[in-house]
């Protein structure tokens, strides 16, 4: 862990403990991204250049198939991640659940511009009943084709609640 990502976590008064309790890893912070996709906020999401051409081609396979898949949400900088937990502290909620559903910051995928939220425009946003869409049944039959897989599914090894809509593409093993 870096003097800048310790600093974070001391503010935030995050044990370095957790790491080995919740089994999580420090994610390195993407540095070359491209822009994606502009949400109906105005906000612009970006991926890896890797990763945005799998999305693109996943979203596109999709679309043939009459599923239309958006982003709710792509990179997000650790320095982000922290201003998250911060604004449910200050809100009152306790920070171990906070970090239920916020990994640490420098702990979230979010941080390696692979991962993806996705909806379905119409159907729900980052919520657990993106299970029952066409649009997740799509994904679980397709998208390990594209290189993307579930990170979080129900009973996840690191006490997340189940995620169906978030997924990260892998990039292919190195020869
Ligand atoms: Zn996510």
């Amino acid at each position: 862990m870096n003097e800048s990502l310790r600093a974070i976590w001391q503010e935030l008064g995050i044990a370095e403990a957790i790491l080995a309790e919740k089994r999580l890893c420090i994610y390195e912070e993407a540095t070359a991204l491209v822009d994606v996709e502009t949400g109906l906020d105005g906000r612009v999401w970006q991926l890896t250049v890797e990763a945005a051409a799998a999305w693109r081609a996943m979203q596109a396979a999709a679309a043939g198939d009459g599923v239309t898949l958006r982003i709710a949400s792509a990179y997000r900088a650790t320095a982000r991640q922290g201003e998250l937990i911060r604004r449910k502290l200050d809100a009152g909620q306790p920070l171990s659940t906070i970090l239920q559903v916020l990994a640490p910051p420098g702990c979230s995928e979010h941080h390696t511009g692979r991962a993806v939220d996705v909806f379905s425009p119409g159907g729900p946003v980052v919520e657990e009943a993106f299970e029952q869409t066409p649009a997740f049944a799509w994904l679980q039959a397709h998208a390990s084709q594209f290189g993307f897989t579930l990170s979080f599914p129900r009973d996840n090894r690191y006490g997340y609640v189940y995620e169906p809509w978030h997924w990260c593409y892998q990039p292919p093993a190195q020869v």
